[in-house]
């Protein structure tokens, strides 16, 4: 773990801990476009939105579109369009953009943690989600107002930016590395755990509603 010794954690049994619910067109998102991916890698990066625990999110306010593919610059990982809802990741991205060793509050985003590429474009579809969280989400905005408490210490350099970028790198972080968020930035951990305690709130809202 990125901690003391400054090794980074091995994601590889993580993996298994966890029952996954596919992604699914038509539910969580309207088109998915995958035509570089083979189906394995497809579904490795895209169980990225159920560890985050957003499916239940996403089937209320899915995506228009995701869409895997080569973008124009090696240091483009993704990116999310509000206007369209479109969600972009980059099968092109720079040998240098994944397989970091540096410290927490040192690296350049916390998908640079990711030791192979796709682990990598797993952790950035989750930045990406992020930022849908951001436009959609009525109190993920506010939330993001931690990042101008003094005390903060952002996680990644990327979340040095601006306080979206905060956001979106934190739930990154707590996703995937939630001892390294918890000990490094206590603020940052405690703004997507209250983010989660609201969507929790309301999956369980919609529950009751339901005749
Ligand atoms: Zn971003």
């Amino acid at each position: 773990m990125p901690d003391t010794d400054g090794t980074v954690p091995d994601m590889s049994d993580h993996q298994n801990e966890f029952e996954f619910e596919q992604l699914r067109e038509g539910q969580h998102v309207g088109a998915l476009d995958l035509t570089q991916l083979s189906r394995a890698d497809a579904r490795f990066i895209l169980r990225g939105a159920t560890l985050a625990r957003l499916t239940d999110f996403l089937s209320v306010n899915p995506l228009a579109a995701i869409r895997i593919g080569p973008l124009e610059s090696g240091r483009l990982a993704g990116r999310y369009q509000p206007q369209t809802r479109v969600l972009e990741l980059n099968t092109r991205r720079a040998g240098s953009t994944f397989g970091s060793q540096a410290r927490p509050g040192q690296v350049a985003a916390v998908s640079a943690w990711g030791q192979t590429k796709r682990a990598a474009m797993q952790m950035s579809f989750v930045h990406e989600l992020g930022h849908h969280l951001l436009e959609t989400h009525p109190s993920a905005f506010g939330l993001s107002l931690a990042a101008r408490q003094p005390e903060v210490k952002p996680i990644s350099y990327r979340a040095r930016v601006e306080r979206q970028e905060y956001f979106c790198e934190s739930l990154v972080a707590y996703t995937f590395f939630a001892n390294e968020l918890t000990r490094h930035d206590p603020i940052g951990h405690t703004m997507i755990e209250t983010l989660h305690a609201a969507l929790r709130r309301e999956a369980h809202d919609r529950n009751q509603s339901q005749p």
